[in-house]
């Protein structure tokens, strides 16, 4: 399913990098196709066409572009930074300096690279960060804190302490009351968003390019009284296979436990948002009148802004009287995807 032209052609001439992931373009006068973002010059708006995968091109006839090199797909972890992950996690201790990258035939300023434009912190911040959220997890249920420590390739307890608190903002014994939000990036055909989750479920699911998304994970450190950390959570799994469900038309509803502090007026109104059915659309008054408070559209209007789990809780669905979509976080064209994918004119 694709956007409108016009849309992509700005953005291909824009090099909007929230596009990456969302479509693929086809350039007529040389056979080769490209990512939105790519350097090269940017052909005429007649000389394009455009395809959902670099599959669909390939099967037009086109070849990749040696210059923005599409087949790799945007955001997603290359597999030789995958094989690194993956002994991460299996070997809690494991700790990779600059000369064991390279022993393993790995330019250490290339993974750095990577560790900083995907996940916005260095790959050692990275890996801090994956045994902290380890640590948290193991002291949370019931591992004394010095065997944690070791298992986690701590050599002194006061070191782990330090990196511990750094991190979480308390002492690992005070895990048992404290909290963190684990953080990963998932990736959707609307291009990468950032998932956090709690033990008790996701809490914040966000488009990565946002404006709005560090002020809500301000809001949300504030609200949960929780730092965030890198790592793995088991929600992260099923919100995963969820999302691909719901972007290929399997799935009309979610089933996921959901984290979602606000106020009084803020719960109702996100509340009566989940109720919304899939391929339906609300207005802001109607919105209103189901909340209670047939006066309050603009308040209405906000606390939907104020939405900290986008497309779960489908403020998507919610327009103006006129029909016009009015705003949306994530930007008009998402907002126009979802409403679009979730319409009858797609074949459902
Ligand atoms: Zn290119």
């Amino acid at each position: 399913m694709l956007l409108d032209n016009k849309i992509m052609y700005s953005a291909l001439v824009e090099k909007d990098p929230s596009f990456e992931g969302v479509f693929i373009v086809g350039v007529k006068t040389t056979g080769i196709f490209c990512r939105p973002t790519c350097t090269a010059r940017k052909p005429k708006v007649e000389n394009v066409e455009y395809f959902s995968t670099t599959k669909e091109a390939l099967d037009h006839g086109y070849r990749p572009c040696k210059v923005c090199r599409p087949m790799e797909l945007y955001g997603e972890t290359p597999a030789w930074i995958e094989d690194i992950l993956k002994e991460i996690r299996t070997n809690s201790d494991t700790k990779l300096k600059d000369y064991d990258l390279r022993q393993r035939g790995i330019d250490p300023a290339r993974i750095r690279r990577w560790f900083k434009k995907h996940h916005g912190i260095t790959f050692q911040a990275y890996l801090r960060s994956l045994r902290i959220n380890r640590a948290f997890g193991q002291i949370k249920h019931n591992r004394s804190v010095i065997d944690t420590a070791l298992d986690n390739g701590y050599e002194s307890l006061s070191g782990f302490h330090e990196a511990f608190k750094k991190t979480t903002g308390f002492a690992p014994s005070d895990s048992k009351t404290g909290s963190i939000i684990t953080i990963t990036r998932i990736l959707t055909p609307l291009g990468p968003m950032f998932a956090g989750a709690t033990e008790e479920g996701i809490c914040l699911l966000e488009f990565t390019d946002r404006r709005m998304l560090e002020t809500q994970i301000a809001r949300l450190r504030k609200l949960l009284k929780a730092e965030f950390v890198s790592g793995d959570n088991v929600h992260f799994h099923e919100l995963d296979k969820q999302l691909k469900e719901y972007f290929d038309k399997k799935r009309k509803t979610f089933d996921i436990s959901l984290v979602v502090p606000g106020t009084k007026f803020q719960v109702n109104v996100w509340e009566k948002l989940q109720r919304i059915p899939y391929g339906k659309t609300r207005t802001y008054q109607q919105q209103a009148i189901e909340v209670g408070k047939p006066n309050a559209v603009r308040a209405v209007a906000t606390a939907n802004g104020d939405n900290r789990i986008s497309i779960i809780i489908p403020c998507h669905r919610v327009i103006a009287k006129s029909g016009e979509l009015a705003g949306y976080g994530g930007g008009l064209w998402r907002k126009q995807y979802l409403l679009d994918l979730e319409s009858h004119a797609y074949g459902q």
